[in-house]
């Protein structure tokens, strides 16, 4: 009879034992708002034990993961990480898209019903509204009957809202006017004690009195280029791009809290409301799964003003690995080593700027999508008669003007297929497709693909394009993303935490295959159009 108690005590203690490895307190996502893999090897140097170098010897580290549709931007990324699916199906197809029944273009976190919640702007008029299929926080909320609690926290608005999903305990954003992190009444009519108690702080004040230095010596800056490029573009658009950066004289005497997302400490201040975050919620203290949604944008704003060989960037990542090992001392502080979980990736990565191919003999260039629309009209006017034959090009797509083709009497495929055909005489456009093309059933691997599953039948527009390797829209500022290239579909995928072990996976997956794995390894359900699959070497022993 002992003997039993003894034996089964065991299995208990086991089975215990084995439910604590495989259900962490806390998952943590989080998204570095246009990370590039090769940022985690190149800027090694920098880093330090407690953040990047952490993950990577302790956690898997997936070297092989892509996005599988374009465009390749901060909406549709955050929304398809998330919802382990593509724009074809929660719809959001872009960052700003054209509304062909209301003529005008409108946000993917927008939403006019609703108010500001912490701030007197109009910055908090959002909601996930657009998003048109559940998130695995949605999911995880469903699971646990809504005892799970979960949190979406960025600069940007839309890096927390599509994320934290439908109906999350909290979504929070930076207001640009204000300094202070802020909602919306969809979610709530006042801030919760803790949030007001962070705003009264001032951080941002604070952190606008600093300058930006490098943070270590200019001599160990060997991953990127010298630091005044002509493509590059600060805060003062009048003055050199140049470290140090004196913010105090740049806001001229007045507050101008939208400086602080291009600069590192954007990045410092998502940490700390963050960390503000998990005290106030008590996020991991129960045995309930807790999700907390964490994306990191000021690396998207100082990656797109000087691109991703400049010093700005190189010192922007020393920098962010400060903030993910202050971050992870706080969870073993607080949910305690073991119990959490954390998955890092992108939800895009980038290109090199245009000038900086060219300089090295690589090939690159820029369109104009209001040459494009010029040319367009111009070519259409001359073969059927004058019309407004374009609404809008955007987001490497065309649409067309069905009023057009009916007061002229031509068929609506007809002045498609002429776009499509017209736009490959447009320098840098590389290839082609109508609106019929992306409808048709089958879904081949490669780029076509890719553009399928980019399209939203209802949201889309009539023509789409795909730009040579290396051209990108005319910018005023250094780089950009969106194409279906490698070096913006190519983004870091590490896993680290409760269940994790330590190994480098080089199986190709897609930027879908991440709920699908947490899904399989957690027993939450699928977010409702998920199309992934999981990563096996995630979920063997
Ligand atoms: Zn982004
Ligand atoms: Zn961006």
């Amino acid at each position: 009879m002992r003997k039993f108690f003894t034996s089964l005590s065991i299995v208990l203690f086991g089975m215990n034992a084995l439910a604590q490895t495989q259900q962490p307190k806390l998952i943590v996502g989080i998204v570095v708002d246009q990370m590039r893999p090769d940022y985690l090897t190149r800027f090694a140097h920098h880093y330090g034990e407690g953040g990047f170098q952490r993950l990577l010897s302790d956690g898997t580290w997936c070297k092989n993961v892509h996005y599988n549709y374009v465009p390749t931007y901060t909406g549709p990324g955050h929304a398809s990480i998330y919802s382990g699916t593509t724009p074809r199906y929660h719809g959001i197809i872009a960052n700003d898209w054209y509304v062909r029944a209301l003529d005008e273009t409108v946000y993917c976190a927008q939403d006019d019903t609703f108010s500001t919640v912490g701030s007197d702007t109009k910055n908090g008029q959002m909601a996930p509204t657009r998003l048109l299929a559940t998130t695995i926080t949605d999911q995880l909320r469903m699971v646990t009957q809504f005892e799970g609690k979960v949190v979406g926290v960025a600069l940007k608005d839309r890096g927390s809202i599509l994320p934290a999903g439908h109906n999350p305990n909290g979504a929070y954003w930076y207001d640009k006017s204000t300094g202070d992190f802020i909602t919306s009444t969809y979610y709530t009519e006042a801030l919760p004690q803790w949030a007001q108690t962070f705003n009264a702080k001032k951080y941002a004040d604070q952190y606008l009195s600093e300058n930006w230095e490098l943070r270590d010596p200019l001599k160990t800056y060997t991953a990127s280029e010298a630091d005044d490029q002509p493509y590059e573009s600060g805060p003062d658009n009048d003055a050199p791009a140049v470290f140090p950066y004196d913010f105090v004289k740049l806001q001229n005497g007045k507050k101008e809290y939208s400086i602080l997302p291009y600069t590192p400490n954007g990045n410092k201040i998502t940490t700390d409301f963050a960390l503000a975050a998990i005290e106030g919620e008590q996020l991991g203290k129960d045995n309930v799964m807790d999700f907390l949604a964490l994306s990191y944008s000021s690396t998207d704003y100082i990656g797109h003003a000087y691109g991703p060989e400049s010093k700005e960037i190189e010192d922007c990542y020393a920098r962010l690995d400060d903030e993910l090992a202050r971050l992870f001392a706080q969870l073993d502080e607080k949910v305690g080593a073991g119990n959490y979980l954390v998955f890092l990736t992108a939800d895009h990565a980038g290109a090199e700027p245009v000038g900086y191919m060219k300089k090295h003999k690589m090939p690159a260039g820029f369109f104009s999508y209001k040459a494009i629309q010029q040319t367009l009209e111009e070519k259409l006017d001359a073969r059927y008669g004058e019309a407004d034959w374009i609404l809008n090009a955007l987001n490497f797509q065309v649409f067309v003007n069905h009023e057009a083709c009916e007061a002229q009497e031509v068929g609506f495929e007809e002045v498609t297929e002429t776009v499509a055909e017209l736009l490959l005489e447009v320098d840098g456009i590389a290839r082609t497709s109508t609106r019929e093309q992306m409808l048709e059933q089958s879904i081949e691997p490669g780029e076509f693909q890719r553009m399928k599953l980019g399209f939203n039948q209802k949201r889309s527009g009539d023509v789409l394009f795909v730009a040579d390797p290396g051209w990108m829209k005319a910018l005023r500022y250094a780089t950009t993303h969106g194409t279906s290239y490698a070096y913006d579909t190519h983004v870091p995928l590490l896993w680290y935490g409760t269940g994790i072990k330590a190994q480098t996976v080089y199986t190709g997956y897609e930027i879908t295959d991440i709920v699908y794995t947490l899904s399989m390894l957690l027993d939450i359900p699928l977010p409702n159009a998920a199309i992934g699959q999981p990563i096996l070497k995630l979920l063997e022993d």
